[in-house]
């Protein structure tokens, strides 16, 4: 079977291997009789998978313990509203960075359930960006700083985080894992497993154990960090498939190392940048110093020689291209696990298209 060079910006190519095995194991799970699916979230075959997960995702991100590793289900989105709700006690004020359209639903939530500060707003410019740590006006006494350290849609990336005095929080759904950080720099961490960690429907969280102390008494259990480190993430049934397509996703990237994956990142998205560089017909979309190593953003003269593009594209396996539907252009989403060789061919096609139609 030929594979598809998959850009699709989430949920997003996954590494074979990790696909190969899970499908080895799909029915009969390490010759237990029955396949993972079936298998009860508190039996012995699962709970190793859910304790490998976790301690991958430490590993990688070099964590201590004074930080806990969450699985949550409602995706990033549930977590623009977590939170706030465990962190934004009443009376302080968060302050939030406005990157894009992820940034902005991250503000809206917020909004709805307390005070908050645009401590900088780039959301509106154009070619896109990201702010840059010296621009940030924060409050004095905030509950908590907020940033989305990689824009999915407009392709820009924050290449240096902030240094704050009260804990930073990063939306990190687009580019977790696929460089080196430093987690302990940071009070949480949310992301969407369904671009660089593994399927849809588990978001993992990174938390500072104490700021779990801060939420409302009366916040549901669900909605409380507090559960979720008490019970490690099974006070209710988790999305266990899920969690054992990140297990397998983050054992893969331990094999490779994060240096390494980053480095590799780098490459990846510096070529196709050339490529858009080295021509008047492709035009990027994000200043060059916020330009994301996970989506590439681009415009051809006019949309419908986009549309031709997409097209063409689709036709010779390079799937996904179409940039978001809010904004247009071309999107080139080359998270980890998008092959090497996958670059060449997209960088080939940009030629060929250019010449045909430039
Ligand atoms: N934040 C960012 C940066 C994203 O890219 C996305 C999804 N594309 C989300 C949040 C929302 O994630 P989810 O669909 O898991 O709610």
């Amino acid at each position: 079977m030929a594979r598809a060079y998959n850009f699709c910006a989430g949920p997003a190519a996954l590494p074979l291997e990790v696909l190969e095995e899970a499908q080895r194991d799909l029915v009969d799970y390490k010759g237990c009789g029955m396949s993972l699916l079936e298998s009860s979230h508190r039996g012995k075959q699962y709970s190793a998978v859910h304790e490998e997960a976790v301690a991958n995702i430490r590993e990688l991100l070099g964590l201590t313990d004074d930080y806990a590793v969450l699985f949550v289900q409602g995706g990033a989105s549930t977590q623009f509203a977590m939170v706030p709700m465990n962190l934004l006690s009443e009376g302080t004020t968060a302050d939030y960075t406005n990157s894009g359209e992820w940034a902005g639903k991250a503000i809206k939530e917020a909004a709805l359930l307390g005070n908050v500060n645009i401590a900088a707003d780039c959301g509106g410019d154009v070619p896109t960006r990201v702010p840059a740590a010296g621009e940030l006006q924060l409050t004095e006494g905030a509950a908590y700083v907020h940033i989305t350290s990689n824009e999915t849609i407009s392709g820009a990336q924050w290449k240096v985080f902030p240094k704050t005095s009260a804990p930073l929080v990063a939306d990190m759904s687009s580019d977790i894992l696929s460089r080196p950080i430093v987690a302990t720099d940071f009070g949480l961490i949310y992301a969407g497993a369904q671009k660089n960690l593994g399927p849809a429907g588990v978001a993992l969280v990174v938390i500072r154990k104490d700021l779990a102390d801060r939420a409302p008494a009366d916040l549901p259990t669900m909605f409380r960090y507090a559960t979720y480190i008490a019970k490690d993430s099974l006070y209710n049934t988790p999305p266990c498939f899920s969690i054992y397509v990140v297990m397998l996703v983050t054992r893969w990237l331990k094999k490779i190392g994060l240096e390494n994956m980053f480095r590799q990142n780098v490459e990846k998205a510096g070529r196709v940048y050339g490529a858009i560089d080295a021509s008047e017909f492709y035009r990027g979309t994000a200043t060059k110093e916020c330009r994301s190593d996970m989506n590439v953003t681009f415009r051809l003269p006019d949309e419908s020689l986009e549309a031709a593009f997409v097209e063409d594209a689709d036709a010779l396996g390079l799937k996904g291209l179409k940039g978001h539907r809010s904004v247009g252009g071309i999107r080139a989403s080359i998270y980890n696990a998008f092959p090497p060789d996958g670059i060449d061919t997209l960088v080939g096609f940009m030629r060929d298209f250019e010449a045909r139609k430039g």
